[in-house]
């Protein structure tokens, strides 16, 4: 079920960023009760569901890939996805470059940066996303657009170190909007921030809110 006060709510709350609303394992009933509330923007983190999704639903939504993307698989998203929340290596982004050519669309991506604590993130370290943004390759892709910073924050209760590590995130986004601005590196959007963490990620600056399990209730 898709609560659509705790939507209006939420909107007013996060305004001017913006917000996706994370429909991961939810039926397309619950997408569809969103989406006559106003949302156009829904995340996904799995390539299949989302392909399963898109074909039932009104065609003007915008669909966020928010999770991690293996390389075989760009080709099914690359027709209509909308924005790429996790891509990691240069090898993704000249898959996805391909499959955007094909498809005569370039294609907007963010780098996911890691930040959290625990190991089992996926994402590049700020020294990788340095030598990513700086290289000749990069330089080449004509199809894709990298237009900023995706990062999760700790699992942890400890507000003081969530907010340390949006904080890192944002001086880090701020820093490589400053010195990278080519063809296709021009950076605007900064998506940080959970059901758990949001309050905190707006106030470090973010542009682009995930919000899942607020909107649609617990996931099984
Ligand atoms: C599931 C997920 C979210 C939303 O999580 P909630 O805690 O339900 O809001 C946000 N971002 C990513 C990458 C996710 O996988």
């Amino acid at each position: 079920m898709f609560l659509a006060e705790k939507y209006q709510e939420i909107l007013k709350e996060i305004a001017p960023c913006k917000l996706i609303a994370v429909s991961k394992t939810k039926p397309i009933a619950d997408l569809l009760q969103a989406y006559e509330a106003g949302c156009r923007d829904f995340g996904e983190n799995k390539v299949q569901e989302m392909l399963t999704k898109q074909p039932a639903l009104p065609q003007d939504i915008r669909w966020h890939l928010i999770g991690h993307l293996q390389s075989n698989k760009v080709k099914y998203i690359a027709p209509f996805v909308h924005l790429i929340h996790s891509v990691d290596s240069l090898k993704l982004l000249q898959e996805i470059n391909k499959h955007a050519q094909k498809h005569n669309r370039v294609i907007d991506c963010l780098l996911q940066i890691h930040i959290a604590q625990e190991e089992t993130k996926f994402g590049l370290d700020f020294a990788e996303t340095e030598t990513l943004l700086q290289s000749e390759q990069l330089n080449l892709l004509k199809n894709v657009k990298i237009i900023g910073l995706m990062g999760m924050a700790s699992l942890t209760d400890n507000q003081e170190q969530i907010k340390a590590e949006f904080a890192g995130l944002k001086r880090f986004f701020d820093d490589c909007k400053e010195k990278h601005q080519t063809e296709n590196i021009c950076f605007s959007e900064l998506s940080m921030g959970m059901s758990g963490d949001y309050t905190i990620a707006i106030q470090e600056g973010s542009t682009m809110v995930r919000i899942g399990s607020l909107l649609f209730g617990e996931r099984n």
